[in-house]
């Protein structure tokens, strides 16, 4: 067997959904600091509820790295004021992932519009949407995250459902301010995935997500498996990205509606560290 060196826990970051169940953002950050958890990511909702400031000022005081924002995107709209709207909101985004310091705006690019089944055209919008965001926030030096997502979602939250999708993106809108966010609850399946791992490379490689896909999943959005839990060859998938010169963190997302979002945040968060010590 190949002797795998455990990961660094210093580069553990929690993204904030992972604690949503019984906690707010204020207990989501002081829980984590009392962790000794280094790096979070914190949702929009969240922020919002807390107030964009004091969840600023909080980062700053525990000294989180914040990995990324979650999230932007959505750019598909049915309508040209549908388009406008979500284009005004992701510049908020920007503007708020900036204020929290964050190191990328994670993007969930969007499905088809209501009413269409044109998944061609909601692509197309989908490039035009990140070209446009970037002339936003490429200047004000916030970097966009594309995430692919499982093919599952592809009608109601991504329409890039593949790594070489996103990396088209990249080739095709320019690397400058512009990567991918790879999470491994979406891109495990995919048998091309080792060398699109290779072909973004260190510098696309914005953020590495983990959990784990749970046999059977019972709910496709909020039954993610902590890691360890399911099939992910989670190791395998670090050392593609890390192989590439990712020295970035390694953030826990798990939406877990009837499992872990019911226990104890101490206890998730305990888990957290345990299982990326034996199993990532
Ligand atoms: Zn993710």
């Amino acid at each position: 067997m190949n002797e795998r060196t455990a990961p660094d826990p210093g580069l553990l970051s929690i993204n904030t959904a992972t604690l949503r169940g019984r906690w707010n953002l204020r207990e989501i950050l002081d829980g984590c600091a009392r962790h000794g958890i280094k790096g979070v990511s914190p949702w929009r909702d969240q922020v919002r509820a807390m107030g964009l400031k004091e969840a600023a000022a909080k980062v700053r005081e525990h000294g989180f790295a914040v990995t990324g924002y979650c999230r932007g995107g959505m750019f598909p709209g049915a309508t040209e004021a549908e388009r406008l709207a979500a284009r005004d909101d992701n510049r908020r985004a920007v503007d708020e992932a900036l204020e929290l310091g964050s190191q990328c705006l994670v993007l969930v690019v969007g499905g088809l519009p209501k009413g269409s089944k044109d998944i061609a055209g909601a692509r197309a919008q989908v490039r035009d949407g990140i070209g446009e965001l970037l002339d936003y926030a490429r200047p004000a030096g916030m970097p966009l995250a594309i995430e692919p997502l499982h093919p599952m979602y592809a009608a109601d939250r991504a329409c890039v459902n593949t790594t070489a999708h996103a990396n088209d993106l990249c080739d095709e809108l320019g690397d400058d301010g512009l990567g991918i966010a790879l999470d491994v609850y979406h891109i495990w399946w995919d048998p091309d995935i080792l060398p699109q791992i290779a072909r973004a490379g260190a510098k696309r490689i914005l953020a590495f997500h983990i959990c784990d896909w749970l046999v059977p999943t019972r709910d496709v959005l909020l039954d993610r498996g902590m890691m360890g839990d399911g099939v992910i060859d989670i190791p395998a998938l670090r050392d593609a990205v890390e192989a590439q010169g990712y020295r970035g963190f390694h953030e826990v997302e798990i939406f877990s509606a009837e499992d872990w979002w019911k226990r104890p945040p101490d206890e998730v968060i305990a888990t957290c560290v345990e299982r990326h010590r034996s199993c990532c």
